[in-house]
């Protein structure tokens, strides 16, 4: 099983979004392998997204993702990383499949709901960056 890192946003939270986001993605078979929910730091959020810090949408990002709790998870399944980008659609909601996530739920591509690691060595750096080990079980 494979496993990847997904974050349900702050806009997502803030509308009481994690029940139904949770069943879109217990219903796709992905397992939750840990979670937790939490409000991140500037530092923290600036340190997680550091590939993006030379990206004009860097100091939005940063920003939008330390205005209120967010709910950080690992989540295990065949094929984790592309069957959860596939879960959550594309970056712009406008772009977005139907039936996706962030086309039933996101608000625009800066409020777009859920964060998910895009390869396996962002992956387990993501993880990493937020769980020990012991937090993890499959
Ligand atoms: P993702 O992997 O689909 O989340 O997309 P990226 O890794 O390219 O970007 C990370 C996050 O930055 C996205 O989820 C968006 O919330 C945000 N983002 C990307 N491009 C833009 C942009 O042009 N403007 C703003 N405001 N935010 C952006």
């Amino acid at each position: 099983m494979e496993k990847t890192l997904a974050i349900i946003k702050p806009d997502a939270v803030e509308r009481n979004l994690i029940g139904k986001i949770l069943d879109r993605i217990e219903s796709n078979e992905f397992r939750i392998a840990a979670m937790k929910r939490t409000r991140l730091t500037l530092p923290v959020v600036e340190g997680f997204y550091n590939v993006h810090k030379d990206r004009h949408f860097f100091k939005d990002l940063t920003a939008s993702m330390c205005t209120g709790p967010v709910v950080l998870m690992v989540m295990a399944r065949d094929n984790a990383i592309p069957e959860w980008r596939k879960l959550m659609g594309a970056t712009n909601p406008k772009d977005a499949d139907a039936g996706t996530i962030r086309k039933d739920f996101a608000i625009d591509i800066g409020k777009n709901s859920v964060h998910g690691s895009d390869s396996a060595e962002n992956a387990a750096f993501e993880i990493s960056y937020f769980f020990s080990q012991t937090e993890i079980q499959e």
